[in-house]
């Protein structure tokens, strides 16, 4: 598998990733990892209906009229080309911009090939007239005006109006913010708040019976075979809580879960498998659905062991007040992994790495356990090491050398660093929360752990540690994380638009707020030679304290929840873009022809059967994305196998 990219098509690309050793496991890991990861797949159509109540709808519409034209050999490649996007985003809107994309088909010759499919295919999957679905999908497809944005951050909108995601039906913002700061809604994170026959606001909880029951249902039966095959006594437990979990739908429950996870640490398997991240909640309240599993790399996981050994170093050496250091930095435990499935959310496009449980109170009473997902990277990097940007953005040959020699021991140790250490890190004051930052939250946390990565990437303890080789793999971070945030990631946004999502948002906020502060004193600057623009470094100790500076005032607002300074810091430089920069940008990327975002197929894992018994589970990296999608749509839809 020398070539990782398997796709192409609008602004993404399709990789491989491998599981190298999966072979040569003992048979109970492979079990183990087979049922984990059915229960990974079968939670696929939850995140699509979470994204936007029609999405699932229109899958299977798409998928329908694309069946019927392939077997009349008539297949349209516009039809092709806008299910593909839809498979990606598990849904109709972008998965990173959030904004609805458009199909270059119109509306009239959608209705034309819907009328050509055949009456009892047509019936047999959608269960409704195709006039009537024909209606039903016309806005969502065809409407820029409805349902534009899956998550809508412009705080003069009431949020949940503007946002297509499906957590909330019927109520407006501030009821919901006083429904919750009031305690009256017991399911924050695992619930649709609902409007009740009586007016009042009420929650349908996703649980075993409850919302989402069906497919649940089939994850928890997953999960009860899981258990028989976990690796420990422990992850037992673990597997136990989860299923207990789904089956109450009670926080208490999740929480008992999340401690118990958080403790295990000794088994090669492991699984990410819930409502998990509330990044598309626009109140950051709701989690979408996500799964990975997770096979343990010793070796690298060994040389990981070197900074977590350190965390309370770090904490004590932290450029944050000391009132809001951590006084006992416990558990902090980072594992490099390869991933062997990757479900809901996670799926294609997915995290780099993870660091749970979210919960606050949990990390600072058990601590947290952080993976980086090491054939992913691997695979992402192989594909983006000849795409000619970093030759087009890099200030100089010098720059480029150097991050040829160090990026790649710099972005894991990026990773690593915030991951492991970053998110772990600081104290609240009493009675904070992060919830207090509202839709600020998540922009501000993630620019806390790049802060922190940022600041002790540079610490000469890296390098007593043994965790780096020089302070150049500091330095080639530095260039590519303020060429990234300034100039490169830019190119991912439509000319016109805002940033809205919290990772693109938290790195120009950094960027901006230290390029300001560092262009007066020639710490570092964007410059002009010959109409383009590049970002140059002058003094890379000095760019450090400032990223220090920002450190310490980004972990008082999330400790002291100072709503205000947040908001003011998110507006002012992480939100805009600077047009002129932003066209250019987008035209010298685009002139690279490299299609800015990357997912992945999964293996395909298989179980051997003899007399009835599972001898062996194969694995298979032959499917395409095409027939992947088709297949998870067809295997794994409870609606699609009434
Ligand atoms: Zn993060």
């Amino acid at each position: 598998m020398s070539e990782p990219i398997i796709d192409r098509f609008a602004d993404i690309k399709i990789l491989r990733y491998e599981v190298s050793e999966f072979e040569q496991l003992p048979l109970q890991q492979k079990l183990f990892l087979y049922c984990l990861s059915e229960a990974a797949l079968w939670g696929r159509d939850i995140i699509w209906e979470q994204n936007c109540a029609e999405n699932l709808l229109v899958r299977d519409l798409l998928e329908t009229v694309y069946a019927s034209q392939c077997s009349a050999n008539a297949l349209d490649s516009r039809l092709l080309g806008y299910l593909k996007r839809v498979w990606f985003a598990n849904g109709v809107h972008h998965h990173y911009s959030n904004d609805k994309f458009r199909p270059s088909f119109a509306e009239t010759e959608l209705r034309q090939w819907i009328s050509d499919v055949p009456d009892d295919l047509f019936t047999s999957r959608l269960h409704d007239t195709k006039q009537n679905v024909a209606d039903r999908v016309s806005a969502v497809i065809f409407d820029p005006d409805f349902k534009p944005k899956k998550v809508c951050l412009d705080k003069n909108q009431d949020l949940l109006k503007a946002s297509a995601v499906n957590f909330y039906s019927g109520v407006c913002q501030s009821e919901v913010e006083s429904f919750y700061k009031n305690g009256k809604g017991r399911n924050a994170l695992n619930s649709n708040a609902v409007r009740k026959a009586d007016g009042s606001i009420g929650e349908k909880v996703w649980r075993l019976g409850g919302m989402y029951g069906a497919t649940i249902e089939k994850i928890v039966f997953w999960l009860e075979r899981a258990k028989k095959h976990a690796c420990n006594e422990q992850q037992k437990e673990v597997v136990g809580a989860l299923i207990k979990y789904y089956k109450s739908g009670d926080l208490t429950d999740f929480d008992e879960y999340n401690k118990l996870w958080v403790a295990e640490k000794a088994a090669p398997v492991d699984f990410i498998n819930g409502f998990i991240e509330v990044y598309s909640d626009p109140l950051g309240l709701k989690a979408t659905w996500e799964s990975i599993v997770e096979l343990v790399d010793n070796e690298a996981s060994e040389r990981i062991r070197l900074i977590s050994e350190n965390a309370q170093w770090f904490e004590d050496h932290s450029p944050v007040d000391v009132r809001y250091r951590k006084r006992n930095v416990r558990g902090v435990s980072m594992k490099v992994i390869n991933a062997v499935m990757l479900g809901g959310d996670c799926y294609p496009a997915t995290p780099i790495g993870v660091n749970l449980p979210n919960a606050d109170w949990i990390r600072e009473k058990y601590g947290s356990k952080s993976v980086s997902l090491n054939n992913i990277t691997h695979a992402c990097s192989v594909a983006a090491r000849d795409s000619g940007a970093l030759a087009e953005f890099a200030a100089s040959k010098a720059e480029i050398e150097c991050s040829r020699q160090f990026a790649d021991q710099a972005d894991d140790l990026h990773t690593q660093l915030h991951e492991c250490l970053g998110h772990g890190s600081g104290q609240m004051a009493d009675g904070v929360t992060l919830d207090d930052l509202k839709a600020y939250g998540s922009t501000i946390e993630e620019a806390r752990a790049d802060l922190f990565a940022l600041y002790f990437m540079a610490d000469d303890k890296m390098i007593e540690i043994g965790a780096a080789t020089s302070k150049d793999v500091a330095w080639a971070h530095y260039d590519s994380y303020m060429r990234n945030g300034l100039l490169v990631q830019m190119s991912r946004i439509e000319l016109g638009k805002n940033l809205e999502e919290a990772h693109m948002r938290n790195r120009q906020l950094i960027c901006r707020w230290v390029l300001q502060r560092a262009q007066p004193k020639h710490v570092a600057a964007i410059v002009e030679r010959a109409g383009k623009h590049y970002v140059e470094i002058y003094d890379y100790e000095a760019l450090r304290s400032l990223f220090g500076e920002l450190l310490h005032e980004v972990q008082r607002i999330k400790s002291e929840g100072d709503y205000e300074a947040a908001k003011n810091l998110v507006e002012n430089y992480g939100v805009c873009l600077d047009q002129t920069l932003h066209t250019e940008v987008v035209e010298r990327y685009k002139r690279l022809d490299v299609a800015p975002f990357s997912g992945f197929v999964n293996p395909r894992l298989a179980p051997v059967e003899r007399d009835g018994q599972i001898v062996d589970i194969t694995i298979d990296y032959s499917e395409s994305y095409v027939d992947q999608m088709l297949r998870y749509s067809r295997d794994y839809s409870f609606r699609n196998s009434l």
